[in-house]
């Protein structure tokens, strides 16, 4: 067993890297990682965004250019990193997009970006650490996935299959990584309070013609305790996977939703 105490410097030592950590529930974990001792590098497409993100967090924030649908960025963006805070300890796989529509009005490039940044992102990531976490002998991944992930939703069938998909990936990984002091795991937020929701607040708006108050109370609704998840909700099962005491758990999808998941 290992010392499983807790404090605010439990992860001094540890760098991690969060994709789309310039806002949303990204931007939350960033924070909480920082609260615990770790150097934090955020990684995201829109350069200024990030600048403005790694100042609020602080000196320990650092950040790189990145986007993780393409392969070549994110070999890029990881070696930057590496660069200049050292090997990767705690990946945390946020990066994600959403665009609704009737599955018959799924064009393909929709149907192709979303699985390139929600899934494929989340490989060609997690392939840019492993190699380092199993020589330093201790990692986490973290996939951010979705309630989306473990149950369907109308008019998402692009969003569902990507989310569905890192599910997979996540356990897959972790039993391949059982024998590893390396755990893998997916955490699995219902609608949460940020950019992307209020995008689909808009579009509910636009495509339904009900007021912003409707299009709002339409999302709750899916959440039993009738309100928006807080990123910083998400940020707390995501700090439990990366801190001491949490060695046996791997594999996990573990929803943040208020109950709308069970
Ligand atoms: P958000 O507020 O829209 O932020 C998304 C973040 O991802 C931004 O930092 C964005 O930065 C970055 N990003 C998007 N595409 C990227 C790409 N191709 N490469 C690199 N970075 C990229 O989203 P959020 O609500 O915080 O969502 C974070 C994660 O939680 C996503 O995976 C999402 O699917 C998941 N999630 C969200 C909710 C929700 O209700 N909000 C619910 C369940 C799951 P740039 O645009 O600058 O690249």
């Amino acid at each position: 067993m290992g010392d499983s105490s807790v404090n605010l410097a439990s992860l001094s030592g540890k760098h991690a890297l969060v994709t789309g950590g310039s806002r949303g529930i990204g931007y939350a974990v960033a924070h909480a990682l920082l609260a615990h001792g770790a150097r934090v590098t955020i990684a995201g497409r829109d350069q200024f965004m990030l600048d403005g993100a790694a100042n609020s967090l602080g000196a320990e924030a650092c950040a790189v250019p990145m986007d993780v649908a393409q392969p070549q960025s994110v070999k890029d963006g990881f070696a930057l990193a590496k660069q200049r805070r050292g090997a990767i300890d705690i990946l945390i796989n946020n990066a994600g997009q959403v665009s609704s529509q009737p599955f018959g009005k799924t064009d393909e490039e929709t149907w192709q970006r979303t699985l390139d940044v929600n899934l494929s992102g989340v490989f060609h990531c997690t392939q840019r650490v492993l190699p380092d976490m199993l020589t330093s002998g201790w990692g986490r991944v973290i996939n951010i996935a979705s309630s989306a992930g473990l149950v369907g939703y109308a008019y998402v069938a692009a969003y569902c299959a990507s989310k569905h998909g890192v599910i997979g990936l996540t356990r897959a990984l972790a039993k391949e990584l059982a024998t590893q002091p390396i755990t893998v795991n997916a955490v699995c937020p219902g609608y949460t309070d940020t950019d992307m929701v209020r995008q689909a607040v808009s579009t509910i708006q636009r495509k339904t013609g009900r007021s912003e108050q409707e299009a709002r109370d339409a999302i709750t609704a899916n959440n039993p305790q009738g309100r928006l998840v807080q990123p910083e909700e998400v940020a707390n099962a995501v700090m439990w996977l990366c801190l001491p005491g949490s060695e046996s758990v791997t594999g996990q999808s573990i929803s943040i939703s208020g109950g709308e998941v069970m």
